[in-house]
């Protein structure tokens, strides 16, 4: 079936037939001639290309993708009891898919954006995917702002276009995302290339042990090659030269036996320590600093194999932040708590209610689900005749338990988190803390010759393309509430460009 050569051509259904060359026609000597509907195989190839596009991800749509290895390096027991991290040496499966977010499929990747970093671990106890980005933090905190956000990025709904106008009216209008922003416009937001880009969970998540202890954790991948960057110049005019760029030099690299490798680290905090820290551990647009937490490594990743075919691996590819393994939890943060729900609701809606059985998504490990069942594209046994309902004594269904007898497995602790409060709906209050991790970023940027003047530059010539001039001095008085000589500076950049 899935052979190259065969001796005569099949059918999707298996039957022989004469050619998919030509079509049969009733000729009239040399001149045209009469396609017959009962050639079966024109038609089947006609109505298969017109249905062979499933819906593009309305965000993260370009992208490359690779298989690899996750390698534990350093014993972390004594934090988290999963299995993959079980022991040194151990290793696990891995899928990398590395994104744009804003534009389309066909859209050249490296136009400057934040790029999302998805990557499923096959692990011997289910599939485990961490759905990161390239920066350690991102623009909002309340998740109803996620479409209003992408949005803006996006094309005008009447122009078509991408449009300067809305992105800073946004951007102006939601000021905790400022410290994402200066990241955006930092080199970073143009890598040179995937082998050259650190990844962060951004969020902050949990490590479990079977006792019920937990500590919150923050992820960071980083490159072995350390992180390189493309000038603004410079990735236009790749834009234009070779839109899958970033695709290719991941695909090249591979091919030629020289593997990307990216250290993987956490941050460790203890649950008493969230109580008083600084900074709120749930909010997504902050860092925690490394001189408070620093890294601790665990592990190791190369990417050794390219995909064999691009739709099957990648496209078909599904992550969620909910696809998680005993030993690995989710934290209170409000950003991660929706995206747990709207990744599957969107895997659903682009591959249908059984795209975990399609080969990309599936569990290297046993399956045992059957009060999932039935479905459009159910591709499984569909459990034969074992009970569809839940409770029954005449096939009785054990669970794993952890080491406390408690009926659900070590993920789903609740220990230290114990939440009474009111609905209510949350404000997102600016604060003057809103703007003091963007500030030590602007203070980092400066440590590099030339960064913070590129960076002024970025800015600027996005800038220009606000025709609103009242946008621009909010946009100029954003950029002065982080640093006023960078306020002032990225004033006067676009001013003199306009
Ligand atoms: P540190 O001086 O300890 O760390 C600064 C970090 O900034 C570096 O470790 C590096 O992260 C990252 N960095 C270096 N150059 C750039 C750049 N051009 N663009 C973006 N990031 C860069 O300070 P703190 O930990 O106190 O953080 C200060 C600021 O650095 C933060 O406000 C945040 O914006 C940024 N940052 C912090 C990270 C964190 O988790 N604490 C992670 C990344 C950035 P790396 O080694 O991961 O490349």
């Amino acid at each position: 079936m899935h052979s190259l050569y065969v001796e005569s051509w099949l059918s999707s259904l298996g039957c022989p037939y004469a050619s998919n060359i030509t079509s049969i026609q009733v000729r009239n000597g040399s001149g045209g001639g009469l396609v017959l509907l009962q050639d079966t195989q024109l038609i089947e190839t006609l109505a298969h290309f017109s249905r062979e596009r499933i819906p593009e991800r309305v965000v993260h749509a370009k992208a490359a993708g690779a298989f690899g290895v996750f390698e534990v390096t350093h014993n972390c027991t004594d934090i988290t009891s999963a299995s993959f991290l079980s022991s040194i040496g151990k290793k696990t499966e891995v899928l990398l898919r590395v994104s744009t977010v804003g534009p389309e499929r066909g859209s050249a990747d490296t136009v400057r954006d934040v790029h999302g970093w998805a990557m499923k671990l096959y692990t011997d106890q289910g599939n485990l995917d961490w759905v990161f980005n390239n920066t350690p933090i991102f623009f909002i905190r309340d998740p109803i702002k996620f479409p209003s956000l992408n949005r803006s990025h996006k094309r005008h709904p009447r122009t078509n276009m991408t449009d300067a106008n809305m992105f800073w009216d946004f951007h102006v209008g939601n000021p905790e995302g400022i410290h994402e922003i200066m990241h955006l416009f930092s080199d970073r937001g143009t890598p040179a290339s995937i082998r050259h880009m650190n990844a962060y969970s951004g969020h902050t998540y949990k490590f479990t042990k079977e006792d019920g202890s937990f500590k919150y954790v923050k992820i960071h991948i980083k490159s072995h090659l350390g992180v390189a960057n493309l000038t603004r110049e410079a990735a236009v005019k790749l834009a234009g030269e070779n839109p899958d760029y970033l695709v290719q030099d991941l695909y090249d690299a591979i091919e030629s036996g020289s593997y990307p490798n990216y250290n993987v680290y956490v941050q460790v905090m203890d649950p008493r320590e969230a109580e008083t820290y600084k900074w709120n551990i749930f909010d997504m647009t902050k860092v925690w600093p490394h001189k408070d937490f620093p890294l601790r490594q665990i592990g190791r990743l190369t990417l050794t194999r390219n995909p064999r075919n691009y739709f099957v691996d990648i496209e078909q590819a599904s992550f969620s932040p909910s696809t998680m393994v005993p030993g690995f939890a989710p934290s209170a943060d409000p950003v991660l708590q929706a995206r747990m729900f709207a990744y599957p609701d969107a895997a659903r809606y682009r591959l249908g209610v059984n795209y975990q059985q399609l080969p990309t998504n599936a569990s290297r490990s046993p399956v045992y689900c059957p009060f999932e069942r039935d479905g459009f594209m159910n591709f499984s046994e569909n459990y034969g005749d074992d009970p569809n309902y839940v409770g029954s004594s005449l096939r009785p269904t054990t669970f794993a338990t952890d080491s406390q007898g408690k009926g659900r497995i070590a993920s789903t602790v609740t220990e230290h988190e114990k939440w009474v409060g009111e609905a209510c709906s949350f404000t997102t209050h600016i604060t003057e803390e809103d703007f003091e991790q963007a500030a030590a970023l602007w203070e980092v940027l400066g440590r590099e010759s030339g960064h913070q003047e590129r960076f002024i530059g970025n800015v600027a010539d996005h800038l220009r393309g606000v025709t609103d001039s009242r946008l621009r001095n909010m946009v100029y008085d954003l950029f002065s509430h982080v640093n006023s000589v960078l306020g002032d500076s990225i004033q006067i950049a676009t001013e003199a460009s306009l």
